[in-house]
């Protein structure tokens, strides 16, 4: 079992340590900054052996030369980034595996958000990380991508296990839901998650991880049934003020 710890950092941004008990290994996923990260590391007492980046933006690799230089780590990211992305050692693509211990993890490029976007996906474990692919409730803004790209990405997301655990980047989900409340109103999964997404959120309960079962349900982007339809939501999201 890999035990995987989120850290809220920023505005809005997750931060995951993923540990391996039985190697000793642990992993960060997109650092955006590496003062909490080092903190909460220590206070478990693991050592960080490796990042994981799934893309270039400064909140997904903010972190990764101050961890670097505290820990010596390993640092792996896209292979269609990996000029943007600071201390990289390893540049990957689809087909590659990375390994936390013996836990496996496939990478799988997700263009549309930026034009060489991955997630890593671990199969024994069920659980799926998609930087600012996939988003409970969303998807992400396509800055160097097109609808067609982003669909195809998801398409990608939609094929994994219903069980998988979804942990993406950011906690959106609240306002994702008001704007997919707008694109599918007959909804009712929906609708009931949403309601229950504004009571966590009243707690300051995170919201993510999430499931592919639920966004299959309730996600307007992964549900979308052409490039077209996500592109013209896509857009309806940009504009949307609610
Ligand atoms: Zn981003
Ligand atoms: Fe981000």
């Amino acid at each position: 079992m890999l035990d995987i710890v989120q850290i809220p950092v920023l505005n809005d941004n997750y931060v995951y340590l993923v540990h391996d008990p039985d190697s000793g290994e642990t992993a960060v996923i997109d650092p955006a900054v590496a003062g909490p990260v080092l903190t909460e590391a220590e206070r478990r007492g693991w050592r960080i052996t490796q990042i994981l980046n799934t893309h270039w933006h400064p909140d997904h690799v903010g972190g990764n030369q101050e961890i670097k230089d505290a820990t010596g780590c390993h640092i792996t990211g896209p292979r269609g980034e990996q000029e943007k992305i600071t201390g990289i050692d390893r540049a990957v693509v689809e087909g590659e595996e990375v390994s936390i211990g013996k836990h496996l993890g496939c990478v799988i490029d997700v263009p549309g958000h930026t034009a060489g976007h991955n997630a890593y996906y671990f199969a024994d474990e069920g659980v799926l990380f998609c930087g600012d692919t996939l988003f409970a409730m969303g998807c992400g803004k396509l800055f160097e991508g097109t609808p067609a790209d982003m669909f195809d990405s998801l398409r990608k997301f939609a094929a994994l296990p219903p069980a998988t655990q979804v942990y993406c980047a950011h906690e959106y989900t609240e306002a994702n839901g008001r704007f997919a409340l707008t694109a599918e109103p007959g909804n009712d999964a929906l609708a009931r998650r949403q309601s229950e997404v504004v009571a966590q959120r009243e707690k300051g309960i995170p919201t993510v991880p999430s499931t592919i079962e639920a966004e299959l349900k309730t996600n307007p982007f992964l549900r979308a049934r052409s490039a077209k339809e996500l592109g013209e939501r896509r857009a309806a999201k940009d504009a949307f003020a609610g």
